[in-house]
């Protein structure tokens, strides 16, 4: 079993590790837990999201003035189809200043990569697709 938070209501659900990659919906709000794409989350949310996710968990730290962020954003989307066994993650920075300020981000886009809840690499500047899962990949040693 893995517990796997909602990035829309923010339920813990639990998944038999063999169903992970079969679309499991949350059990509260019906929503794709393990959804292919990008999933917006707020600076109240962060802490159990990542702590209690129980697979690779990768945020993109943006913003709405940030043109390399812009550029990002559609990278970033193709990097969760090639991900399916990490959650991606989208913080505002500018709507999460205390968040930023604990994880030091100081440029955007930034990436932090987190596993079993501690952050284990990070990334900042705008990256390919496939370079960013092969990132990665190379991170959670597959
Ligand atoms: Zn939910």
């Amino acid at each position: 079993m893995k517990h796997i938070v909602c990035a829309s209501c923010g339920a813990t659900n639990r998944v038999e590790q063999a169903r992970l990659l079969e679309a499991p919906v949350c059990g509260k709000c019906g929503e794709e837990i393990m959804a292919a794409k990008p999933m917006p989350i707020s600076e109240a949310a962060f802490a159990k999201f990542v702590a209690k996710t129980e697979v690779p968990v990768l945020v993109e730290f943006w913003a709405a003035w940030c043109g390399p962020c812009r550029m990002m954003a559609p990278q970033f989307e193709q990097a969760a189809k090639l991900l399916p066994e990490v959650r991606l993650i989208k913080v505002d920075s500018d709507a999460a200043p205390q968040l930023s300020q604990q994880l030091a981000i100081r440029s955007i886009p930034s990436l932090v990569l987190f596993k079993d809840g501690r952050e284990i690499a990070r990334q900042a500047g705008v990256m390919p697709a496939a370079e960013l899962a092969t990132w990665v990949r190379s991170q959670l040693g597959r």
